[in-house]
């Protein structure tokens, strides 16, 4: 069943938009299918889930970290996560590249931006994103590296308000990569994306779509963060 929806929705993707294969509370035999299916990047929202996972599983999976990271658990994931999607406060950056420094990495990391309409979602807002940038203490970080942009859309059911935010976020990734990563090809990833809403992404720019529910079906009911 997963390994048959890893297949067809991968056929369906354009070749530039990146399946990750969002594992959070799912088993690690649910995993597993969908190795035996060729996926090999999968995304995790828990630190002490994805440290689990990363220690059972085989090793050539890439983990990307999507969820909200607190500064106290990032040491925890810094020796092999391959991608954080959700940073959002250049405090946050700082901490990580201390971490990605004492194991000998650097980190690919993504600006998280809120763009939706709940209170409740994590991000910088467009301004906060430039005034950070702006500020370039984040080009002193030689253990953390920018690579692009994650946002989630308002969970509404509105097709047009979804494709309009998708759609800010995606000329602001223009204006960022103008301003400040005109010369960085390593900027190029924008995540935006799920099970409900990823074609609409893809139409508005999307480079890596964060799936869930739409491989492995419904998630168990939510575990206590550790
Ligand atoms: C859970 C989660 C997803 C996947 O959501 P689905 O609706 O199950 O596809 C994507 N992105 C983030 C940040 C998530 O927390």
């Amino acid at each position: 069943m997963i390994a048959e929806k890893i297949r067809k929705i991968k056929a369906a993707l354009p070749e530039a938009v990146t399946l990750i294969a969002v594992s959070k509370y799912h088993p690690n035999e649910d995993v597993m299918e969908a190795y035996a299916a060729g996926q090999r990047i999968f995304g995790e929202n828990i630190v002490q889930e994805m440290r689990q996972k990363q220690q059972d599983l085989p090793k050539d999976i890439q983990w990307h970290f999507i969820g909200h990271l607190q500064k106290n658990k990032i040491k925890y994931i810094a020796p092999f996560v391959a991608m954080i999607h959700s940073v959002d406060s250049l405090e946050l950056l700082q901490e990580i590249n201390k971490h990605a420094a004492k194991v000998g990495r650097v980190i690919p990391c993504l600006l998280q931006i809120h763009v939706a309409k709940e209170e409740t979602k994590f991000g910088f807002t467009f301004e906060e994103c430039r005034e950070m940038l702006r500020g370039n203490s984040w080009r002193d970080l030689p253990f953390v590296h920018i690579e692009g942009l994650m946002c989630m859309a308002s969970n509404v059911t509105d097709e047009e308000q979804i494709a309009m935010e998708f759609s800010e976020v995606n000329n602001f990734f223009k204006e960022v990569k103008a301003e400040f990563f005109k010369d960085d090809n390593d900027f190029r990833h924008r995540s935006w994306g799920m099970s409900h809403d990823y074609s609409i992404a893809i139409q508005n720019g999307s480079t890596m779509v964060r799936l869930g529910t739409c491989i492995f079906g419904n998630r168990p009911k939510k575990k206590e963060t550790v």
